[in-house]
């Protein structure tokens, strides 16, 4: 099953050439795709919206084509750029300023879109929440913020505790009746002129605050700023291939930043027509989605893609899914098994991308026209310097294994921890961003992603990922899903403890447990083959879909568990 290279690409991709513009590269020049270039100020919103909006050839097109259960709907540019306006002039006639920190507490819907423009337009800083919090999540991310005001639903309204947070001066409620306390979005926006002064910003104005998907501890927020659009921008045309006529879909929820950079940004940036998909996750719907839309270029998550594996291939053969032209991947490793399964499924290769919330937009990635090494997360994008570190932030080898970092200053890079300036501090060393991540660098560039460093196992002196081991126990065609942890061993250090999902019509036993050992001894090594296994009916994840060891290892050593606010039901 080990594939060691899938060839580049050929056809029309917009970047062609990666050596030659990695060589070439400069973001001063990408700059000069922005109004910035003629003013020296701009606007995120004006440049994704309104600038096509101002296009007549492109103000009818389709930007958001929302599509849930009970519910579609199709806003075209010129649309978006009306909606957008109307709620900047309600949030202007409620008091909002450049700078307020405006949070959205909703599900995925047209409103989100046209409410999310309008706080930009204002020069508002907004900040989406994940509509499946819970309370504590929800006031700790206000409270933090110090948020001005939220845009919520009455069902949702419940779970916050307006009465704790002294800076929440408002509530609108989308789809709930306007009373004394609170605002109704609909009644509003009836009232509301279309024609809004946008606010021209500077491109280090804030734009943005996300709080991280915490799989390693308390979520903290990261704030970017409208610079971010250059690469959000570049990386569209050249990592997603974005092109005139393209439909695409990005999987992720805006309370994540993929749902943001990529599912938001990126695609209006270049002015392609943006799907987005309410309701829970079912292989079908999925697929009959991409059918339905003709959906071109498709950006979803492993854990997205080790779903649709397990649903069978029956299941994908009841669509035709021959609109598809490129699919990509974020959030977690990509197991080469998927990228195999994805050659099958969609006769397409499915590229790996590398990046966080702090780093606002893709770094390290494998783009159409260049050669796939399953399992690698592919190379760097131009204008970016990526490296493997030690902890004093000295370059290391190829080869070995270190801090995955990046050369400080790249265009959407994040500009601040929130109310946390030591953490902020702590990313960097010795003029690299440390990323957290270890990964080790080949002879040929590529990356390849080994685990968090907080996962990463020492059993018997051998540094173990995660990763590896996890790849391979899905390679078996027994498991669904695997969660592997290093467990404190007198003797060894730590050893390597795998919870697995079976596949359906799998039944737990020694036997099968063993076979899985071996398979994974004999396919990856006698050092990485767990030696304690225990079968679960699901892997804990974030909502994200990553896999929190640090959940799996606190059940299994009775520890406290930390925050779970980001915790999938
Ligand atoms: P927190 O920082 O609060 O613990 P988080 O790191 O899960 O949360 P994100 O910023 O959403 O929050 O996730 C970024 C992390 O996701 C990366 O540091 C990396 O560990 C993982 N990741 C993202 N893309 C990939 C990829 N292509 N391959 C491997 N890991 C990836
Ligand atoms: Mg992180």
């Amino acid at each position: 099953m080990d594939m060691k290279s899938i060839p580049a690409q050929t056809g029309n991709y917009n970047l062609e050439n990666y050596e030659e513009m990695y060589k070439t590269f400069d973001w001063e020049d990408a700059k000069k795709n922005f109004t910035w270039n003629e003013t020296g100020k701009v606007n995120m919103a004006y440049e994704a919206i309104d600038k096509h909006a101002e296009d007549p050839d492109k103000k009818n097109q389709p930007a958001l084509v929302y599509s849930a259960p009970g519910r579609e709907e199709t806003l075209t540019f010129s649309d978006l750029k009306r909606e957008s306006d109307k709620f900047a002039n309600v949030l202007k006639k409620h008091n909002i300023e450049k700078g307020d920190r405006v949070f959205m507490f909703l599900p995925r819907s047209p409103e989100f879109y046209a409410a999310f423009l309008g706080i930009l337009k204002t020069g508002a800083i907004a900040g989406p929440l994940f509509e499946a919090f819970m309370e504590q999540a929800v006031r700790d991310r206000l409270e933090d913020s110090g948020a001005k005001m939220l845009i919520t639903t009455p069902e949702l309204l419940e779970r916050v505790p307006e009465k704790e947070l002294p800076d929440l001066k408002q509530v609108v409620l989308v789809g709930g009746e306007g009373s004394g306390d609170y605002i109704s979005f609909e009644e509003e926006m009836k009232d509301a002129s279309q024609d809004f002064d946008i606010e021209w910003v500077d491109l280090e104005d804030g734009m943005l605050l996300h709080y991280t998907s915490g799989s390693t501890g308390k979520p903290k927020g990261v704030y970017h700023v409208h610079n971010a659009m250059i690469q959000h921008y570049q990386t569209g045309k050249w990592v997603l291939d974005l092109k005139e006529g393209d439909i695409y879909w990005c999987t992720a929820d805006p309370g994540w930043v993929t749902g943001t950079s990529y599912g938001i940004f990126a695609p209006w940036l270049n002015g392609v027509t943006n799907v987005v998909k309410g309701g829970r996750f079912s292989a079908d719907d999925w697929y009959s989605l991409i059918a339905e839309k003709e959906i071109s270029v498709w950006y979803s998550a492993p854990t997205a893609f080790r779903k649709l594996m397990s649903a069978g291939a029956e299941v994908a053969k009841k669509h035709d899914m021959t609109s598809l032209r490129h699919v990509l991947s974020v959030g977690e490793p990509l197991n080469p098994e998927v990228v195999t399964w994805g050659l099958k499924a969609f006769d397409l290769r499915i590229h790996d991308t590398w990046w966080m919330t702090e780093t606002g937009a893709q770094l390290i990635c494998n783009f159409p026209a260049m050669e796939i090494r399953p399992g690698s997360m592919g190379k760097p994008i131009p204008g970016i310097e990526a490296s493997i570190v030690d902890n004093e932030g000295n370059e290391l080898p190829p080869n070995q294994m270190g801090n995955l970092a990046i050369k400080e200053g790249w265009p959407a890079q994040m500009r601040a921890i929130w109310n946390n300036p030591g953490k902020f501090e702590s990313y960097f060393v010795n003029g690299w961003y440390v990323s957290g991540d270890s990964a080790y660098q080949d002879e040929d560039g590529y990356f390849w992603f080994q685990g968090r460093l907080d996962d990463v196992i020492n059993t018997s002196g051998e540094r173990v990922g995660p990763f590896e081991v996890e790849s391979k126990l899905i390679e078996h065609e027994a498991v669904a899903e695997a969660g592997v942890i290093g467990k404190p061993d007198p003797e060894r250090g730590e050893i390597i403890k795998a919870f697995i999902m079976l596949n359906d019509g799998y039944e737990e036993s020694d036997e099968l447990l063993e076979d899985i050992r071996q398979f994974v001894k004999k396919g990856l090594s006698a050092h990485a083959a767990p030696r304690e296994m225990e079968v679960k009916d699901s892997i804990p994840k974030t909502r994200s879909g990553k896999i929190m060891r640090r959940l799996l290892k606190s059940w299994e050593l009775g520890l406290p568990t930390g925050d779970t606010s980001t915790l999938e039901e």
